[in-house]
């Protein structure tokens, strides 16, 4: 085995096998200097690098990077692609910040020009930030979809997404109609569902922007392709809540105008759910519905503060998620310096080894692809970022005082961001790399 052909990188090297034990060591697997070896874009083996060397391996094979740590991508469990600028919109909650800046953005979408080019921007900054698959929420236009799925192909990442569905409630000219939404998502599912590394999720926006004949025949297509995710948003804000009463009234609660039309399972994920009854987190937790956590959007839309242990402890699923563009930042390391704020403020606590298994093998398992990515079990596809854990001055001085590796990726989580992130590679291919660590500069393979 050569190097070109296969890759062998070596690093101070973390992953999880499973929910991780901080106290027992359980689910956690780090090795101070350790060997990732990649052949045909998947893990061939993970180990130490003395072991490695014992079986074989010539060390001097391996491209070298002790002063980082190396572990799978960030995987985002809910993330809206043409929210790109929207990002950083002063001064509104829900239904106004989606009136007043969402609307008016997701118009441009309509031209296939404009959402190739949003598309690959969106993904660089998704790599650029290590995050390596996200599912994804595009716009009310089938072509803007068809764009994000050929430009996340061409990058060859890992993708959940799937065309808005929304006909009622917005501006006229973002609104398609029961007939035309299912015919969309027929055709982009039979073009992109399952083709490569590419997946479908049904995404109709929310309950107030869907009549009800539109979520009769979102259930339909549900029933009708069994390996579809789906994906929409619950329980955000308490006005919107007040609202779905009034559209909805014979729905006994919010989860129940889903469950009505055979939304709920295992695949879906819904966004926030932050002010839901006991009532809907038992059913949540019977259909193993999931909850996608964002809580940079939960604070800076003033929505409120996610109750996570009431999740956990009924057995729900929860994933991590940055929600750009209600969310303020791409990166899954600010995302969980925030989440550790939001659970402080509940006297519920975040260890940073659950933080970093949500953002990569949590997530991956709440997404139904740990047979594929999340972790370095031999034969996963080999998507791995390198870290560099003092990307400033701050960083650099208290790394140095962390004398374990919860201490490390605690200082990395509460004062990192995206400058932190050295590498990302896909499928053992390197997509970025920050050129000067000094400067920032940014440099992109082909
Ligand atoms: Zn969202």
């Amino acid at each position: 085995m050569t190097v070109s052909d296969a890759g062998a990188f070596r690093a101070q090297i973390l992953h999880f096998t499973g929910v991780p034990d901080p106290l027992t060591g359980a689910g956690i697997e780090y090795m101070e200097d350790g060997v990732l070896l990649v052949e045909n874009g998947r893990v061939k083996a993970v180990g130490r690098a003395g072991d490695m060397a014992q079986q074989g391996l010539d060390l001097h094979q391996c491209e070298h990077f002790p002063e980082h740590l190396l572990m799978p991508g960030f995987i985002d469990s809910h993330i809206h692609y043409p929210q790109t600028s929207v990002i950083a919109s002063y001064g509104e909650q829900l239904l106004d910040w989606l009136n007043n800046y969402t609307f008016p953005t997701e118009l441009q979408f309509a031209d296939p020009d404009f959402a190739a080019v949003a598309a690959a921007e969106f993904l660089k900054f998704l790599l650029q930030n290590g995050t390596t698959t996200a599912m994804v929420y595009t716009s009310v236009f089938a072509q803007s979809t068809q764009a994000f799925f050929s430009a996340a192909d061409k990058f060859n990442m890992r993708m959940i997404a799937g065309k808005v569905m929304m006909d009622r409630n917005a501006p006229t000219e973002l609104l398609d109609t029961p007939a035309t939404s299912a015919a969309d998502c027929r055709e982009l599912i039979e073009r992109w569902h399952n083709t490569r590394r590419l997946q479908y999720a049904l995404t109709p926006r929310f309950a107030p922007t869907s009549s009800p004949e539109q979520l009769a025949v979102t259930g339909k297509l549900y029933r009708d392709y069994p390996g579809l995710y789906l994906q929409t948003h619950l329980s955000e804000s308490k006005q919107e809540i007040a609202w779905i009463k009034t559209l909805y009234p014979k729905a006994r609660n919010y989860l129940d105008v889903y469950d009505h039309y055979g939304l709920l399972g295992p695949r879906s994920v819904f966004g926030h759910g932050i002010h839901l009854s006991d009532d809907e987190i038992t059913r949540m937790a019977q259909t193993q519905s999931g909850i996608a956590f964002c809580p940079t959007s939960n604070l800076f839309l003033g929505s409120g503060l996610l109750n996570m242990a009431r999740l956990e402890d009924a057995g729900i699923p929860v994933s991590l998620a940055t929600d750009v563009g209600g969310g303020t930042s791409f990166s899954q390391l600010r995302t969980l310096a925030e989440a550790y704020k939001v659970l402080q403020l509940q006297g519920q606590n975040l260890h940073p080894l659950k933080g970093f298994y949500m953002a990569t093998l949590g997530n991956a398992r709440a997404l139904q692809l740990d047979n594929c990515i999340g972790n370095f079990e031999q034969g996963k596809e080999a998507d791995f970022i390198l870290i560099n854990l003092g990307a400033t001055p701050l960083q650099a001085l208290r790394q140095k005082t962390a004398l374990t590796v919860a201490e490390k990726l605690f200082a990395l989580m509460t004062l990192g961001d995206e400058h932190n992130i050295a590498r990302t590679y896909i499928m053992g291919k390197l997509a970025f790399r920050r050129a000067d660590k000094a400067q920032g500069a940014l440099v992109w393979m082909d």
